[in-house]
């Protein structure tokens, strides 16, 4: 396909980043979201864009690409609030540290930027973490991403092509191929969004869609997630990388080795809500805190305190020092796929792709997955 026009529908970062990508390679771009502006999973999200736990091979492949994409967005969009801190994986029980070990000796660890060290390694990389334990994972790929602030910085660039048009509170409600080859969106006002293709990047609004869509969509292999957040106002303390719990090696399928059995038994919280700790300091200085993990539907529409406290206790007793009053809680829900795919793409008809599902990474892979929907779309 030559340059031309396409509409994207959905104001998230995998809409945002498929409308960069286009606007890159001179395309005119009409840009649909359904709300007065993107509320969902890509501005609830710890920022992390996170190469550590990703699985060898083709999904590892794709982290360390889209990383490189979003240093060089940096470049352009600075109010990215791009960090190229790396991240510290923290053990404090053997079984822990020796499936660092293990991980550290993969031959894609260098890739990963893996580094194993030992309590006085970990503090001398991040003296905010003065808790008790015996070693840590760093991986120096991993950096940090603003989410409040990615996707008006990246619109402000966009507009500045003259080529883009921002149209929020539009909700595409079905979609079309004419006989001549146009691909059309059509809103909940009628109007008509023509264009050479229509890139649905709709996150999880997966019931929204009437027609083939709405059916393909009820039939794709698909769920979602629902994880509790929090944010507490500004530390004193300046933390140097993200941080993680050794609970998060229980769901990083880099961490999937023969000594993740060895593990020691996770506490019932933990297993019933799939906690994890993940910890990151905002641009701002507050701590981004999360997570826990549920999957059946219909998703409860209040947060749960006790998950909290689990969460505090856990980075206090990480840190050594008392987290700062909590200022802010969310529940956040993404889609992921239930096959072995990496993310979700499929053409409904000619010029019409829906993109949605990379869960958990869907942050850290956008752009790159955004690269691929182009190769595909001009192939
Ligand atoms: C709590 C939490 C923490 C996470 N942490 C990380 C992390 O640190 N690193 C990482 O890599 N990933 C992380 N993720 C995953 C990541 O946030 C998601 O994979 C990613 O944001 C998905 O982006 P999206 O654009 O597909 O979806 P969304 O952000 O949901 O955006 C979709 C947009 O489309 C709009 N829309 C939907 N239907 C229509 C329609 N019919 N017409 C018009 N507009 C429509 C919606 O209103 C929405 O704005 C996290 C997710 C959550 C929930």
């Amino acid at each position: 396909m030559d340059a031309h026009r396409v509409i994207i529908v959905g104001g998230g970062v995998l809409g945002t980043m498929h409308a960069v990508e286009a606007c890159r390679r001179g395309w005119e771009v009409v840009h649909l979201e359904a709300d007065a502006g993107p509320r969902r999973a890509s501005v609830r999200n710890f920022g992390l864009v996170w190469v550590s736990g990703r699985a060898a091979g083709a999904e590892l492949d794709l982290a360390v690409r889209a990383r490189e994409l979003w240093e060089q967005l940096a470049i352009h969009s600075p109010a990215v609030g791009f960090r190229p801190d790396g991240s510290i994986t923290i053990a404090r029980h053997d079984n822990e540290l020796a499936l660092m070990a293990e991980a550290a000796a993969q031959p894609d660890a260098a890739t990963r930027g893996f580094e194993l060290l030992d309590a006085n390694g970990v503090r001398a990389h991040n003296p905010a973490v003065r808790g008790e334990l015996l070693g840590g994972l760093r991986c120096t790929r991993d950096a940090i991403v603003e989410p409040g602030l990615v996707l008006g910085a990246l619109r402000i660039t966009l507009e500045a092509t003259g080529r883009y048009t921002w149209l929020p509170r539009r909700q595409v409600v079905d979609v079309e191929t004419t006989p001549d080859g146009t691909a059309v969106a059509v809103d909940q006002l009628g109007n008509r969004h023509e264009g050479t293709a229509v890139v649905l990047c709709i996150g999880d609004r997966l019931s929204g869609l009437g027609g083939r869509i709405g059916a393909t969509l009820a039939a794709a292999p698909l769920r979602k997630c629902r994880l509790q957040m929090m944010q507490t106002a500004p530390a004193s303390e300046r933390l140097t990388t993200a941080l993680a719990d050794a609970d998060s090696m229980r769901y990083y399928p880099a961490f999937a080795l023969p000594g993740l059995d060895a593990l020691p038994e996770p506490a019932a919280t933990t297993s019933q809500w799939g906690m994890q700790l993940l910890l990151v300091q905002r641009a701002g200085g507050g701590l981004t805190i999360g997570d826990t993990h549920s999957y059946d539907e219909p998703f409860d529409f209040a947060v749960e305190e006790h998950l909290y406290e689990d969460l505090r206790a856990r980075a206090e007793a990480l840190l050594g020092w008392s987290l700062p009053p909590v200022v802010r809680r969310w529940a956040g829900v993404y889609t992921g796929v239930t096959d072995e795919r990496i993310y979700y793409r499929t053409t409904i008809d000619p010029g019409i792709v829906v993109v949605t599902g990379p869960a958990g990474r869907g942050m850290t892979l956008s752009p790159a997955i955004a690269e691929e929907t182009w190769e595909e779309l001009t192939r």
